[in-house]
Formats: structure tokens, C-alpha cells, sequence
């Protein structure tokens, strides 16, 4: 076994928060007020927030988009990372939800940046491509129902041009992925999306063992 896995990472994972999380004000009050929601699991995780902000300006990302939005979390880090004229396109059909995430924006002074399509994402995600706006995106991050997760995978890979990354979340779910006892719609889901991924020629992959599991998919 090598030193990396030996790392006992849940007894160290307070440490990494403490050590690199750097979460300001503003979002630890989306963060606070989301927390009262009974669904207030789906909130991505502050260091993975700081971690797409940190891909996305690694990439120098100018066109993303966004599937499941929620009360806007990974929406704020992301429409951070781009420059002023950038633009974050955010699907979702929740309208309470992303009433809290339009009254962040607002005060984060990102509103100009972000587009809310209220919509089935695979309905945007058709529009776009009927638009002809193919190879036009830097960036996708797809964190929404998972029994779409391949669909809205293989319309990503349409819409970004060459380099461009798709972001999955909840790529390990809670581990039962890995427990083949679990059967449910969306553990299938994701189990089957996580073996094509790895065969996938079309892309250059990584699973991060970071919050619930993130995968990054490069397009080649
Ligand atoms: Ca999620």
C-alpha cells in the first residue's frame, strides 16, 4: 500500500478544513440559511466549492454551465472564477430554491454573470445544441437527479469544445457504489455512469475522493 492511501483520511479531513477551507462571510450565510432546509444535504461542500473555483480559473473557463443549482453555492464559487464578461449558465426547476440562490447573487454582485434557465436541464441542454452551440463551453458541472447523469454527460460533451471539463458530483454516494446490495434507480445510475466513465476514450478522467466524490472528465 502506498503512504497516500495509508492516510487515514476521515481522521484527517478536520484538519484539511481547517487548514485550506477559506469560506467567507457570505457564503457561510447561504450556507447557514440553506442548512435549515430539510434537503440541505444537496449543498455542496465548502472545500469543494473552493475547489471548482479553483478549477474553473485553471482552465481559464469563460463559458459554463450548470445543472442543479439549488440555493447556489457551487453557482457563487463558479460565476467567481470567471472574468467580468464571462457567463454561468444555471439550470434548475426549483423556483424557491434558486430564489435563494438570485438574492445571493444579488449581493455578491454576480447577478450580470448568471443566467437561470427554470427548466428541465435536458430541455436547455437540447436548446442549446438546436441553437448550434456546439464546442462552446468551457465547463460543465453536473449535479443534478442522477438517473440523468449520462444524458446530461453525453449533451456536455457536445457542447464543449476540445479541453473542456465536466465536473460530476456525488460520484460515490455515500459509498453505495461500491455496495453492490444497493439497488436503488440512481446507485444503478451512478455505478454504471462510474464504468463507462473509466472506459470512455473520449475523455481523460479522475475520481476525487474529495466530499461525496467528484469525478473530472476532460474532453479530448
Ligand atoms: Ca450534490
Amino acid at each position: 500500500m502506498s503512504n497516500t492511501s495509508a492516510l487515514d483520511l476521515q481522521a484527517l479531513y478536520p484538519y484539511l478544513l481547517a487548514n485550506s477551507v477559506r469560506e467567507d462571510s457570505l457564503l457561510q450565510r447561504l450556507q447557514d440559511e440553506t442548512a435549515r432546509d430539510p434537503l440541505a444535504r444537496m449543498q455542496i461542500a465548502p472545500e469543494q466549492g473552493q475547489f471548482m473555483e479553483l478549477i474553473a480559473r485553471l482552465i481559464g473557463a469563460r463559458r459554463i454551465i450548470e445543472i442543479g443549482t439549488f440555493t447556489g453555492y457551487s453557482s457563487i464559487c463558479l460565476a467567481r472564477a470567471l472574468p467580468d464578461d464571462g457567463q454561468l449558465l444555471c439550470c434548475d426547476i426549483d423556483e424557491h430554491w434558486t430564489g435563494i440562490a438570485q438574492r445571493y447573487w444579488e449581493e455578491a454582485g454576480l447577478s450580470h454573470r448568471i443566467h437561470l434557465r427554470l427548466a428541465p436541464a435536458l430541455d436547455t441542454l437540447d436548446a442549446l445544441l438546436r441553437d448550434g452551440q456546439h464546442k462552446s463551453f468551457d465547463l460543465v458541472f453536473i449535479d443534478a437527479d442522477k438517473e440523468n447523469y449520462d444524458a446530461y454527460y453525453e449533451r456536455s460533451l457536445q457542447l464543449l469544445g476540445p479541453g473542456g471539463l465536466i465536473i460530476f458530483d456525488n460520484m460515490l454516494w455515500s459509498g453505495q457504489v461500491a455496495d453492490e446490495s444497493v439497488q436503488d434507480i440512481d446507485t444503478v445510475a451512478l455505478r454504471a455512469l462510474n464504468l463507462k466513465l473509466k472506459g470512455d476514450q473520449r475523455v481523460d478522467i479522475s475520481l476525487l475522493p474529495m466530499a461525496d466524490g467528484i469525478t473530472l472528465a476532460r474532453k479530448r
